[in-house]
């Protein structure tokens, strides 16, 4: 929901056009003390005052002054850092332009400082972070070698290698065959304790987890999962590879089949949901769907689990009438947006007759649904459109569905 949020306003950031290199980004690192920034940028305004257009001179003046304005209502730059934005846009055509500011905090911390002056706001960095970032464990072992490692995205953020210690199957001279598989195997049942035990510990404390991939070669591997000395809670993520190498070597191959195994996991998980609801409409009365029914439910606290595809394209619109104060919402597709607004404004007040209604409010549905979920506590799962699913989704539902209370699992 969070990353869906910070996709919109990446987006939204993405739609704004200077007239020429006026708009202004500046990326500052957590650490980083904001009077030392105010400072750069005083100095980056006297460099601007000598800008030969005077148009431009005066945007980029403004922009800078504004970005000051800004980062004076901070008392430092926060544990992730924060980026600003700031320039002049125009509103409706040339001379209309109106300066803009923006700040955001990033999902994880920007480890650079950066000013940047351009017609388009400077977003590469902030759209690296929205590319596949999930948490997941490796455990690559084989009877001798093991090694737990835990990944955000390509980075690795934990790793810890052991060795059993174990001799290989053939049995040292002169000890009895019998005596010798009885001791191995007591060994054996230890490391495996031992390593399970550790990895429970390290991915317990990723409470984000979203795969565990066992890695190795040969059997081990899948004599050691059946075990069943790994946490339970990770029964359904835990993924089982080959790899030629166990310890470190074997978690370095497992990164590249990690990646596919994670993107599957968001599209089976996707399809289960879509199947889901499918099922409950053709068996059970467990299913809202149509926009007003959902948000009803949604109002009154009774749904479960609230289902939107990110393809919704619904703005909501809210108008206002300035004699008699009454205001009413309406939703409204993106295309109709255009001709049935001003169609709307040429009309008469519902409740009061007069002329002369006023639009005072346009949101994304999306939005709106996602802020009514977060008040009523109701869980939400946005249903990407890029598969077959995400579409009957789409299709079927018009994108909104909701999951009753009380009728889950
Ligand atoms: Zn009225």
């Amino acid at each position: 929901m969070e990353r869906y949020k910070f996709r919109r306003f990446i987006e939204f950031l993405e739609s704004r056009e200077g007239r020429g290199t006026e708009l202004v980004t500046l990326y500052i690192p957590p650490g980083k003390r904001i009077d030392e920034v105010i400072g750069y940028l005083r100095q980056e305004l006297s460099t601007a005052s000598n800008i030969k257009s005077k148009g431009t001179r005066k945007a980029v003046m403004d922009a800078i002054e504004s970005a000051i304005q800004r980062l004076k209502l901070f008392k430092d730059s926060g544990p992730n850092g924060l980026v600003v934005f700031s320039g002049a846009i125009p509103q409706n055509g040339e001379g209309t332009e109106k300066i803009e500011v923006y700040h955001m905090t990033p999902p994880e911390p920007i480890n650079f400082f950066l000013y940047r002056c351009d017609s388009k706001f400077y977003l590469e960095p902030l759209k690296e972070l929205l590319k596949e970032r999930e948490t997941y464990g490796i455990i690559a072992m084989d009877n001798e070698d093991a090694a737990i490692a835990v990944f955000r995205g390509k980075m690795m953020v934990e790793l810890r290698t052991y060795t059993s210690g174990i001799p290989g199957k053939h049995r040292a001279g002169g000890q009895s065959s019998r005596r010798f598989e009885r001791l191995r195997d007591q060994a054996l049942q230890e490391y495996y304790s031992r390593l399970a035990e550790h990895a429970n510990e390290i991915f317990l404390s990723y409470p984000d987890i979203k795969a565990i991939i066992l890695a190795g070669p040969g059997p081990t591997k899948d004599v050691f999962l059946k075990e069943g000395k790994l946490h339970y809670t990770f029964r359904d993520k835990i993924h089982v590879i080959d790899t030629s190498y166990a310890g470190e070597e074997g978690v370095r191959e497992a990164i590249d089949k990690a990646a596919d195994i994670l993107v599957n996991l968001r599209l089976v998980r996707e399809r289960r949901l879509v199947d889901d609801l499918m099922r409950r409409v053709a068996t059970q009365n467990t299913v809202v769907y149509g926009l007003d029914s959902v948000r009803e439910a949604l109002r009154r606290r009774q749904l479960e689990l609230l289902m939107v595809s990110e393809e919704l394209d619904l703005v909501e619109v809210t108008y206002n009438c300035p004699s008699c104060g009454y205001e009413f919402k309406e939703t409204l597709s993106e295309q109709d947006l255009i001709s049935i607004i001003p169609e709307k404004l040429a009309g008469k007040c519902p409740s009061c007759g007069a002329e002369g209604l006023r639009l005072i409010y346009q949101e994304r549905l999306m939005e709106v649904l996602l802020k009514e979920a977060e008040e009523t506590n109701t869980k939400v799962e946005i249903i990407s459109a890029g598969h077959e699913s995400g579409e009957i989704f789409l299709k079927t539902f018009n994108g909104v569905a909701g999951v009753l209370k009380g009728f889950s699992g």
